[in-house]
Formats: structure tokens, C-alpha cells, sequence
């Protein structure tokens, strides 16, 4: 290369400086438009659309206004009924939605696609059973993914089956099992999946977030496809839309109480 060419280059970034430097201390009328603009505070300060105004309870886990109340203590074929669209066989006692043994299990008669789940559960306080024997239920999510309901306190299993686990999928982060006859909350967040027009192409698949008592147990956790007892779920799922929320009937009287949800 020439070297007057390579003079030329080496001076090019302080002729620049130069030019910015005249620029800036030029009065603001000859100054040129700077491109792109130079950003103010304001230019990433929104108010529209505005956020919309709930009113949180007075006290947390009850719902907020813009809660759906799925049972908070009375009538609950109000929210449910079995799956055959019956009156259900579970019974209200002292507050709370207890599972009988054979009623099968029972359902929302709303559907829910994305929702935030508010749901606390009790195992019997007199412990009968060990493992997956032993206050087993569940809640399934848009009917067919199940976040594991079940005493887990000193009670082992596989950990992809104990209390907070998206069954036979993702074992908890902890576990946070309180004693039997001791009531615990779930607060699920859950996205459903999005499917393409072919149902057997690629989907978005559900993610699920789970605290037990208050303590991050999923987090964020991908499912493979709908809960299988035996084998290994399909990616591929058959394509569905909003879904009811199902509790399990697993034989053992797990209760419920103060169930609210709020759509995403
Ligand atoms: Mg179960």
C-alpha cells in the first residue's frame, strides 16, 4: 500500500473527532439532525394501554377481586361436577372439598386455557399407606397435565411422583411438605400450548410454575406432553384448547380449600 493512502487512513478518525466536536459546539439552530435521534427520558415512558386496577385481598393466598372463586367453602356443585357432567360425590366438610374413594374425579364446568391457580389441600393427619398410597391426588392442568398432590412428608418415592412434581416429568426443586393433617397451598402460573393447524407438527409446549407453601418448587418447567402413568409422554400431543381444571379421585380423602383462579 502507498504510504501516502496509509496517511490518509490513519488521520480519517481524528478528522472525525474534529467534525464532531464542531458539531456539538455549533449554536443549536446550525447543529444537524442527529441520526438516530438522541434519546430523552420520555421517549421510553408509556401510558398507554394503562394497567388495569384489582383490588389484592387483605390478606395473602385469598383471592383478589379479579379472581373466579372455585370453592371457598359451601356448594360446590356450583364450580363442579364429575366427568360425566353429574352433581359430584365429593363432600363439603367443615369448609372443605373432600375426596371420597370411587366418586371418580371431578371437574371445572369453566374451561381455562393460560391461569394463575390458587389451591390448598390436606392429606388425612391419621397416616395410612406409604408411597404413592398415601394422600395421593392431583391437580391436572387443563385436564391432563398433573401437578402431584401427595403426603410427602417422610414418605419415599420417585421423586418425578412426590408432592409438587409434574408427574413422571420434573421432580420438585425442594420438598416442602408439611406434616399430615396440616393444610399446605399450591400457586400454580401455568401457559398452555399453542399448537400449529397440523396437530402433529411442533407446538409450544405447556409451562408450568409451581410454589409449594410459598417456595418456588417448578420453575418454569417445560412438559413433554400430556401425564402418563406408564411410558415416556409425546411431544405431540392431540390439539386442544381451553380445558377444565381436574382434581384427582386416588382413593385416599385428600380435602381442598379456598380454590380461585385467575385467567391469563
Ligand atoms: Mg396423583
Amino acid at each position: 500500500m502507498k504510504k501516502s493512502v496509509i496517511t490518509v487512513l490513519m488521520l480519517l478518525p481524528f478528522v472525525f473527532c474534529m467534525a464532531q466536536g464542531q458539531q456539538r459546539n455549533a449554536p443549536p439552530s446550525q447543529q444537524k439532525q442527529e441520526y438516530p435521534a438522541r434519546m430523552t427520558p420520555q421517549m421510553t415512558e408509556f401510558f398507554e394501554p394503562a394497567v388495569p386496577v384489582i383490588q389484592p385481598a387483605a390478606q395473602v393466598g385469598m383471592p383478589p377481586s379479579d379472581a373466579i372463586v372455585l370453592f371457598n367453602g359451601s356448594d360446590v356443585n356450583k364450580e363442579w361436577e364429575d366427568s360425566k357432567g353429574n352433581p359430584t360425590k365429593w363432600v363439603v366438610e367443615n369448609g372443605s372439598l373432600v375426596c371420597v374413594k370411587g366418586s371418580g374425579v371431578i371437574q371445572t364446568k369453566r374451561k381455562f386455557n393460560d391461569f394463575q391457580l390458587h389451591i390448598e389441600w390436606k392429606s388425612p393427619s391419621e397416616v395410612k399407606g406409604d408411597g404413592q398410597g398415601r394422600g395421593n391426588s392431583g391437580v391436572y392442568l387443563q385436564s391432563l397435565y398433573e401437578v402431584q398432590v401427595l403426603d410427602s412428608y417422610d414418605n419415599p418415592t420417585y421423586v418425578q411422583g412426590q408432592a409438587g412434581s409434574l408427574y413422571k416429568q420434573h421432580a420438585p426443586l425442594v420438598n416442602a411438605c408439611r406434616k399430615p393433617g396440616e393444610w399446605q397451598s399450591y400457586d400454580i402460573i401455568y401457559t398452555a400450548p399453542r399448537f400449529e393447524e397440523d396437530t402433529l407438527s411442533f407446538f409450544t409446549p405447556p409451562r408450568v410454575t409451581v410454589l409449594h407453601n410459598g417456595v418456588l418448587i417448578q420453575n418454569n418447567v417445560s412438559l413433554r406432553g400430556p401425564t402418563l402413568y406408564i411410558g415416556m409422554p409425546e411431544y405431540s400431543v392431540r390439539k386442544h384448547g381451553a380445558m377444565p381444571l381436574v382434581l384427582q379421585d386416588h382413593g385416599n380423602p385428600v380435602a381442598y380449600r379456598n380454590i380461585w383462579i385467575r385467567e391469563l
